[in-house]
């Protein structure tokens, strides 16, 4: 199949959604200079589950 990912943080290999967390609630808006920001909430959040990591947000339906 296709991509692995390894978390820059704790060095956990995330091969499948088995390596992942989801996180639907997880508020992690960090504004930003110009007044836009990270959209994090509201999204579905894969998240390291060795560290909690925020690893991307979901976009595979
Ligand atoms: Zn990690």
């Amino acid at each position: 199949m296709g991509d692995t990912l390894t978390c820059p943080e704790c060095g956990a290999e995330i091969e499948s959604m088995d390596d992942l967390e989801t996180g639907h609630e997880v508020a992690e808006v960090e504004p930003q200079d110009d007044g836009s920001f990270n959209l994090f909430e509201n999204k579905d959040l894969f998240l390291c589950k060795g560290c909690k990591r925020p690893l991307g947000v979901k976009k595979l339906q």
